[in-house]
């Protein structure tokens, strides 16, 4: 079974996603994840060739063995992310590799275009997403920068991610939508694993 939760940056996906793995005993997939790693790597060698890039994802994320989990969440590369992740064969290579892993396995995957692109026969497609002014202040929150630097920042996110050509970031039309603004993560990750214990009775074969 697959449970994709996509919506934009912070409207509390990584949170609720890795807790929903939890409960449910699947596995966790952060894409976005790996749009940081294509990022940081172009930033330490602009020619970089993509293929070659091996990206591992478990409780740390590696890039060539080396664990980069702190470094990709840097304010740098964060930015540099959304621009690499607009590029067509960067988008084509990660949703391939998206797709090898999925394609056995119990899993909750994170990301813009998983209910969308990437599994767009999952089993249950949840659309995360919160008034902006939230977003930012939860943001800011956890990584103690001014509020006013993190809504700039997450504006600039936000439109480079709803706007480019390639898998924009839209709600898949059969996603449940859940809008979290007045929401406690605990509220929201019981609401999904509500949802994937109603759907994983009837789930099909992919
Ligand atoms: O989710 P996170 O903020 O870590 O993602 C970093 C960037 O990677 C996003 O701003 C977005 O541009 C890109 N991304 C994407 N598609 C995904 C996951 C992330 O385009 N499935």
């Amino acid at each position: 079974m697959i449970v994709a939760i996509d919506g934009p940056a912070g409207a509390g996906k990584s949170t609720v996603a890795r807790a929903v793995a939890q409960a449910l005993g699947f596995t966790y997939l952060d894409t976005g994840a790996m749009y940081r790693c294509v990022a940081l790597a172009r930033l330490r060698d602009p020619q970089i060739d993509l293929q070659s890039l091996e990206i591992r994802l478990s409780d740390n994320v590696t890039l060539g063995g080396e664990d980069v989990s702190e470094v990709i969440r840097s304010t740098e590369v964060t930015a540099l992310a959304s621009e690499v992740a607009a590029e067509a064969d960067v988008r084509a290579a990660m949703a391939l590799r998206q797709q090898a892993m999925l394609a056995s396995g119990d899993w909750v995957a994170e990301g813009r275009d998983i209910g969308t692109v990437v599994a767009p026969r999952a089993e249950l497609k949840i659309f995360l997403h919160a008034d902006p002014q939230e977003r930012a202040r939860r943001r800011a929150e956890q990584t103690g920068r001014p509020l006013s630097e993190v809504l700039t920042e997450q504006q600039q996110r936000d439109r480079r991610d709803g706007e480019r050509e390639h898998s924009p970031l839209v709600a898949a039309e059969d996603a449940v939508k859940l809008d979290t603004t007045a929401l406690s993560a605990d509220e929201v990750i019981a609401r999904i694993v509500q949802l994937a214990a109603e759907r994983g009775s009837g789930a099909q074969t992919r």
